[in-house]
């Protein structure tokens, strides 16, 4: 099947129209006519090769939310007409120890990611959710909440899920202080998370126009990263950090705000290597984590939390052809707070 799509053709040219193959159903797979896809900060780095390995043309968009349109003769859970989602993974082994745990996105041969992966299938490599469909097979496709707005769900399934991840492994809770780092996708979904899971949230911004909204999103407390006596106030009091910024910034002055046994865990990429003192870990007893996205069946946990709370993005919807410009803004973290591309424009 012919399908239209949206493709980077190189590191360095902007997106344009592409036409990509989809296969067509098997058995158990779920067909899905794409409604929304979210921009994750992660499409413009694979787009522009910033983590090297990216293979052209590359169609990104992992935050995919449509109408089922077709579904092979052993799906069970799906039939024409639902609403379906899909996120970073498409497949994975379904057989190794960390799969069998629901840690698909850990499979140890290695998890099929949406784009960019080699595609078991047609060959060559997958094509994500910048496009009109998908075809997924149903162990990795989710289920939408229908009392949620599909365009404002679309991006729970990467900037929802990756917050909502270490969240609940480093147990956000009640009696708990958690620090966000950055507001941009994952960062107000990580303030809504942390705040609807009880902990008292401090979210730490480089944005000074971005208080009012971080209070709004949830925050107790928002302090300017650069304000130095701010900074200090917190010093040894945090139980978890999640560290969602994009770029290059200092890692001891988070961890110095850590308290005893307190984890700061990496969600963000940046670019290259940061650095960090020991002694900011060890004094007193500190760890510095990562984490990636979330398995198969906590995504489905956390897009029923989502439904049961009626919590979702906050978005600015654009048009297909918006998305270079998309990209642009995103670089100056200007996004509120999350680029959601309105796929009729593409089938349009
Ligand atoms: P985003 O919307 O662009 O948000 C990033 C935020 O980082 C910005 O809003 C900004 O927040 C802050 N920031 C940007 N430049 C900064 C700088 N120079 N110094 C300090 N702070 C800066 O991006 P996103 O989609 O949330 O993604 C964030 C990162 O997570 C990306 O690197 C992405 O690839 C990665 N990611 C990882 C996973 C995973 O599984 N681990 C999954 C998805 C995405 P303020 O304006 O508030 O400072
Ligand atoms: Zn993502
Ligand atoms: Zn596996």
């Amino acid at each position: 099947m012919s399908t239209k799509a949206y493709a980077a053709p190189s590191a360095t040219e902007p997106l344009g129209p592409f036409a990509i193959a989809r296969r067509a159903p098997g058995p158990t797979d779920v067909e899905i006519d794409i409604m929304f896809c979210g921009v994750c900060h992660s499409d413009l780095h694979f787009a522009r090769n910033e983590w090297g390995g990216s293979v052209y043309p590359i169609v990104p968009g992992h935050e995919i939310l449509g109408r089922v349109t077709r579904v092979g003769a052993k799906v069970t859970r799906f039939r024409a007409g639902d609403l379906a989602s899909v996120g970073c993974m498409v497949d994975s082994c379904r057989t190794c120890d960390h799969c069998r745990r629901g840690l698909e996105q850990f499979c140890k041969g290695g998890a099929t990611f949406t784009y960019n992966g080699p595609d078991k299938h047609l060959g060559g490599m997958t094509y994500g959710g910048y496009s009109e469909k998908v075809v997924v097979d149903e162990a990795f496709t989710l289920r939408v909440p229908a009392n949620l707005d599909p365009a404002r769900a679309a991006p729970l399934l990467c900037a929802g899920i990756t917050t909502w991840s270490p969240l609940r492994h480093w147990g956000a809770g009640p009696g708990k202080k958690v620090g966000i780092v950055g507001l941009g996708g994952l960062g107000h979904m990580g303030v809504k998370f942390a705040r609807a899971l009880g902990a008292h949230v401090v979210l730490f911004t480089t944005s000074t126009g971005k208080v009012a909204d971080g209070m709004r999103l949830g925050a107790h407390e928002v302090v300017i990263s650069s304000d130095a006596d701010a900074m200090a106030k917190h010093a040894g009091t945090l139980d978890l950090i999640v560290d969602t910024v994009s770029a290059d910034h200092p890692i001891d002055a988070y961890l110095s705000l850590l308290a005893l046994d307190g984890a700061m865990v990496m969600v963000g990429v940046p670019p290259n290597p940061q650095q960090v003192h020991a002694f900011s870990l060890i004094v007193p007893r500190r760890t510095l984590a990562g984490s990636l996205i979330g398995g198969i069946a906590e995504t489905q946990e956390m897009l029923d939390f989502c439904g049961t709370h009626g919590i979702a993005c906050d978005i600015e919807l654009i048009r297909m052809d918006q998305i270079n410009e998309a990209y642009e803004r995103m670089l100056r973290s200007d996004v509120k707070y999350r680029f959601v591309i309105d796929m009729a424009s593409l089938k349009g």
